[in-house]
């Protein structure tokens, strides 16, 4: 997986760097709070491992701004301050966990192990309020019933669902749900969205799939649950033909 450690000390940074490799991630190390932040963004780590002395942007302010833009990335962060204020801070303000320096190479391993395995649990199972995206069956529901989905449906909400939060452009979605260059005269992404928005009984504006103005779409970072679930929904249940109403990849 996707590593980002954030250490000015070099030697340290280097030897973390080595342990992490060993065990198979791909590893980025940033040497100040600045740079941390740019390859924060950038490459969207599976796990972050921040150093809270950084040069130029304090560690705790590093955290603060990953926290905002991405709530859901483990960030393991590690410190020299004893202090329990700084400690009760940095969990307060968001760090998954958190590790008193010096530390042992094989706890730093096995806490990184354990916050994978989370990650990875967690992309396996999509969530926006209500609506559950299961990647390993291929399925969604709402409100725990099942929503029929074909496959360029699936792929379109998945990829909206991965990048939650934040507008994904209709030509990044032309290229990644249909393999398309971006064409100035289709508009089958938004065909495509209205699809889903029927599906999913999203007919409210913005309830959950948002339209972003002369951009694209986005699934909204605060979806709720307001939305009732109507019989609109295309169930297994009721529908008589024998084939699975799951959606299929
Ligand atoms: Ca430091």
């Amino acid at each position: 997986m996707r590593l980002l450690i954030a250490e000015d000390d070099a030697a340290l940074g280097n030897f973390l760097r080595r342990g992490l490799e060993a065990d198979g991630h791909e590893v980025a190390v940033a040497r100040d709070g600045e740079q941390a932040l740019a390859l924060f963004r950038q490459q969207l780590p599976d796990l972050t491992i921040l150093d809270l002395g950084l040069p130029v942007l304090d560690g705790e302010q590093v955290l603060a701004e990953a926290r905002v833009r991405e709530p859901d990335l483990p960030i393991l962060v590690l410190t020299a301050r004893t202090g329990m204020d700084a400690r009760i801070r940095c969990l307060d303000a968001g760090a998954d966990d958190l590790m008193l320096k010096p530390f042992s190479l094989y706890e730093l391993r096995a806490r990184c192990r354990a916050l994978l395995r989370r990650r990875r649990e967690a992309r396996l199972l999509l969530r926006a309020g209500d609506l559950e995206l299961n990647r390993i069956d291929h399925t969604a529901r709402r409100q725990g019933r099942l929503i029929e989905l074909t496959n360029k449906e699936f792929s379109l909400l998945e990829k909206l669902m991965l990048q939650r939060g934040r507008c994904v452009s209709r030509e990044e979605l032309l290229d990644t749900v249909w393999h398309m260059e971006p064409v100035q005269t289709t508009n089958i992404v938004d065909v495509y969205i209205n699809y889903l928005r029927r599906k999913l009984h999203d007919a409210a504006p913005g309830a959950l799939l948002r339209t972003v103005r002369g951009k694209g779409y986005m699934v909204s970072a605060d979806a709720g649950s307001s939305e009732p679930v109507a019989s609109s929904f295309h169930l297994i249940q009721g529908r008589g033909s024998g084939s699975p109403a799951t959606a299929i990849p």
